[in-house]
């Protein structure tokens, strides 16, 4: 059945019927259906941005467990760092202070690292921004722990070293039960000259055959300091430092041979320029003879360290 549309004609006042037109008919048609589309649309719209589809809920819920996954790796990057500045403090602090080592600089362990562009083509959303910031923490310390690791295997070589070169000072005393020292270093008559002169070592009377000691590790040398000291042993320690014994009754030990501290090189004898049984002892660093009671300190107790020093002092007549 079709509709049939009426116009009211006020000057016959009647109703006439109206044919409508092909043309007509399509506009309203077409009305009709944009009008549908456009409230569908707004529908859609509303739905879309008010109502959540249970998809949405649930990508939602994981992305709150993501930030919050984040926030957690954030804090453990943190209990991370302040781990590793408490390592890198007592480094520069501890370790290097005991081995005289300077403190890493900051610069180092700081280094300003290059802003990371890889994560820029990401969206800056909150998630993106912790994950940035989580990537930065972490090359941060990736970088520090390389160079911590590296710091403490330069104080392992130190520390090794160090152990070496303490064992290469004279430390310890050339003869046992050496109390007294019958002539100290620095200027004394000499007793076959009969002139002041610098005594470049301290005398040590003791009678003929007392074994005598080297006084840290070191090589036999093979050159020979001159006639005036007699039966005599020179060791090189290396650190510049040498130690010499004078005026022995025999050698117990062969030049370029290896010694350690406290092996025994020799006998008190009085050969060479000498006026008793003796034991003349030099410290040797730098080529420069210095006081030797300053390299008595591992086997001694303060009283007897005392008890050498005074002896030590007094300006009295070497024994050569
Ligand atoms: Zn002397």
């Amino acid at each position: 059945m079709t509709k049939s549309f009426y116009h009211f004609n006020p000057k016959t006042l009647t109703y006439e019927k109206v044919k409508l037109s092909f043309k007509h008919l399509f506009k309203r048609i077409a009305w009709v259906f944009a009008s549908g589309v456009a409230f569908a649309l707004v529908f859609v719209w509303i739905g879309f941005y008010f109502i959540d589809s249970p998809k949405v809920k649930v990508l939602e819920k994981e992305n709150n467990e993501l930030k919050d996954e984040l926030e957690y790796l954030d804090h453990r990057l943190d209990v991370m760092s302040e781990a590793l500045a408490d390592i890198e403090d007592r480094d520069d602090n501890i370790y290097r202070n005991v081995f005289e080592a300077d403190p890493v600089p900051s610069s180092e362990r700081y280094p300003l690292l290059v802003e990371d562009t890889r994560y820029d083509s990401l969206s800056r959303s909150e998630a993106n921004t912790l994950m940035r910031a989580a990537n930065k923490k972490a090359d941060q310390l990736t970088v520090r722990l390389a160079v911590q690791t590296r710091s403490l295997d330069t104080l392992e070589k130190i520390a090794s070293s160090k152990a070496e070169m303490l064992a290469a000072i004279p430390a310890i005393r050339p003869l046992k039960n050496m109390y007294t020292i019958t002539s100290g270093f620095g200027k004394r008559y000499h007793p076959i000259l009969k002139t002041l002169r610098n005594h470049t070592g301290i005398d040590i009377a003791a009678p003929k055959g007392t074994p005598i000691y080297a006084t840290a590790d070191g090589t036999v040398s093979r050159d020979n300091p001159g006639s005036g000291y007699g039966i005599c042993i020179v060791l090189n320690h290396g650190y510049s430092y040498q130690t010499l014994y004078a005026h022995m009754s025999k050698t117990a030990v062969k030049p370029g041979q290896k010694v350690k501290r406290g092996q025994l090189i020799g006998y008190v004898g009085s050969t060479g320029m000498s006026s008793g049984a003796h034991l003349h002892y030099e410290v040797i660093k730098n080529g420069q003879p210095v006081n030797p009671i300053y390299y008595f300190y591992i086997d001694i107790t303060p009283e007897e360290y005392n008890s050498l020093l005074e002896s030590s002092k007094k300006i009295n007549q070497a024994l050569s």
